[in-house]
C-alpha cells in the first residue's frame, strides 16, 4: 500500500493498529473523493454530517472544508495547558480515542501527550514507569492504587519518555 495513504499521527502512533479507529476500506473520502485506503471508523464532533473519511484528509486538515466550515473535533476531551498548534493538531488532525467518558487528556509543559494503548497490554504493563502512572492516577481519584486496569489510558511524550495515565471508568 501506498504509504502516503496510510500518514502518522504523533499524538496517537497506533491508530492504524488493531481494535483502533482506522480501518481499511475502498469506500471514496467524502473529502478527496478518493477510495480511502484507512478509513476512520470514530465519533466527529460536529453539527454536520460526515460519512467517509480517508486517514490523508484527517492528517491535513482538509476535514473542515467537507463540513462547510462548521467546527469540529475528533475528541470528546478536555484539553488543559496545551498550546495552541499542537492544541489543534490533536483535536482536528488526529483520530479519536474512544472512551466511555470525557476526559482530561494529559498535557505536560504545553505539549499533550501521545496516547498509546489501554492500561491492561501486558506489553505495556512491563515497564514500571507505566504501573507507576496507572497507580498515581488511582490515587488522584481517591481509589486504591492499582497496577493494571482495562480502564486507564496510557499516555506518553511524543518525544521523551515521562507516562501518564488516566482512569476512565464506564
Ligand atoms: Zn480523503
Amino acid at each position: 500500500m501506498d504509504a502516503s495513504r496510510q500518514p502518522q499521527f504523533r499524538f496517537y502512533p497506533g491508530a492504524y493498529a488493531d481494535g483502533g479507529p482506522m480501518e481499511r476500506s475502498d469506500a471514496l473520502c467524502d473529502v478527496c473523493r478518493l477510495p480511502c485506503g484507512w478509513r476512520y471508523t470514530g465519533s466527529v464532533y460536529s453539527v454536520a454530517e460526515l460519512k467517509n473519511l480517508c486517514a490523508r484528509c484527517l492528517a491535513d486538515g482538509r476535514t473542515g472544508a467537507a463540513l462547510n466550515g462548521a467546527d469540529f473535533g475528533f475528541h470528546d476531551i478536555r484539553l488543559i495547558g496545551a498550546a495552541p498548534e499542537p492544541a489543534r493538531e490533536l483535536m482536528q488532525r488526529t483520530p479519536g480515542v474512544a472512551c466511555f467518558n470525557p476526559f482530561v487528556w494529559p498535557v505536560l509543559d504545553g505539549m499533550p501527550l501521545a496516547y498509546i494503548g489501554p492500561g491492561d497490554d501486558p506489553a505495556l504493563l512491563a515497564l514500571p514507569e507505566v504501573r507507576a502512572a496507572i497507580a498515581a492516577a488511582f490515587d488522584e481519584i481517591g481509589w486504591d492504587p492499582e497496577e493494571q486496569s482495562p480502564y486507564a489510558l496510557l499516555f506518553r511524550e511524543v518525544d521523551s519518555d515521562r507516562w501518564r495515565a488516566v482512569i476512565d471508568l464506564d
